[in-house]
């Protein structure tokens, strides 16, 4: 992984590959979402698979519940064009079947399978293939906590036991010779969440994919994910990350992506700046903005080409041409029409239903 702008010291971790893909080492952090369809439903889940492709996610997980969704596996993923990962709990066979259906990456909970000769299964199916392991420990369902289901424990008690469990699997894994492992350590807070992922980086160099579970709505999951991946990539932690929110999981495919360019750890479409509107204002810069985004993060085209591009959509001729100067090109509102800058130019009027248009055009003939 690259380093993180404030701290810049990534923690070195070992190299997973997954299908083309690889997770940990030196690769860039990748992003990653799961589809909230059927998995049985192959044309709902493709659908919305591709969805997640076009806004850039890099790795796309699915719910494996029963074997009729293990033998679906197949079909989704020859339709997809990034690596698929299977989401398998309690039973061995779905996560043989998974990777006989060509999944590209399977993900377990500590204990869940079962008997070591059950996880055996699943490592010979997965060796012989090549698909690595991500080992998801998840606060909420500890196996500590089936034995003692109200623990009277403090947050670093939690991050204990998590990488207590989570070290426990990846010995488990290893003993068997097994080592393409991923680790995530989840909560549905960020100290608990921060807490046990530090310590088991201090543990072990297995990649960790990073996130806060359950993390809630759009906003309040977007801000409680922010800080707490925030938090861990800016000491260097976190090979792959996944925002999870109540929400199209489109969105947290770009919520990730927000986080991981306000650190400046990659590059994802352009730096769109708007103003808040005030009474001055007679256009409607929240339409504008909506479509422009619809536009650019579903198409994988402008995304790249828009890249690191400065676009300003400001509401009025007061202020607009002024904070428009710094974007590399964008629009200040007056009624019902604007004023086209580019690099604090004012070049030319044009009709406010033409904004859109006139911007996915230049981002067009860009480059
Ligand atoms: S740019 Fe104009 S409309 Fe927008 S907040 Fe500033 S003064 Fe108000």
């Amino acid at each position: 992984m690259s380093g993180c702008a404030c701290h810049g010291k990534p923690r070195k971790t070992r190299k997973v590959r997954v299908g083309r893909f690889s997770i940990g080492g030196t690769s860039p952090i990748s992003v990653q979402s799961m589809c909230n369809t059927d998995t049985r439903d192959v044309k709902a889940t493709v659908d919305q698979a591709r969805r997640l492709e076009a806004a850039g996610c890099e790795l796309v997980r699915v719910a494996v519940p029963d074997m009729q969704a293990a033998q679906a596996l197949g079909r989704i993923k020859g339709a997809i064009g990034i690596p698929l990962v299977a989401d398998i709990h309690f039973d061995w066979r779905l996560a043989v079947e998974a990777v006989r259906q060509g999944a590209d990456k399977i993900r377990i909970n500590p204990g869940n399978i079962g008997e070591k000769d059950k996880v055996r299964e699943v490592v010979k199916a997965c060796k012989a293939a090549g698909v690595p392991i991500r080992v998801g420990v998840n606060a909420g369902s500890l196996r500590a906590l089936r034995d003692n289901p109200n623990p009277r424990w403090q947050p670093h008690d939690w991050a204990k036991q998590m990488v207590k469990e989570a070290l426990g699997e990846v010995k488990l894994l290893e003993s068997l010779g097994f080592r393409d492992i991923v680790v995530s350590l989840k909560a549905d807070d960020i100290e608990r969440t921060v807490m046990a992922n530090a310590l088991f980086a201090m543990k072990s160099d297995v990649p960790l994919h990073i996130g806060v579970t359950e993390a809630g709505s759009f906003l309040a999951g977007t801000v409680k994910s922010s800080l707490g991946i925030g938090l861990l990539l800016s000491q260097g932690l976190g090979d792959t990350v996944r925002v999870s929110l109540t929400e199209d999981p489109v969105m947290q495919v770009r919520a990730a992506y927000e986080i991981l360019k306000a650190l400046g750890l990659r590059q994802y479409g352009p730096d769109l700046v708007s103003c808040p509107t005030c009474g001055r204002c007679q256009v409607n810069v929240g339409k504008v903005v909506r479509e422009l985004e619809e536009r650019i993060y579903s198409d994988p085209g402008l995304l790249k080409k828009s890249e690191g591009m400065k676009i300003a959509v400001m509401g009025c001729p007061v202020n607009g041409p002024g904070e428009a100067r710094s974007a590399d090109f964008g629009v200040a509102g007056g009624k019902g029409r604007g004023i086209w800058i580019e690099k604090g130019k004012q070049i030319k009027v044009i009709k406010e239903s033409e904004w859109v248009n006139e911007v996915i055009r230049k981002i067009r003939g860009s480059k």
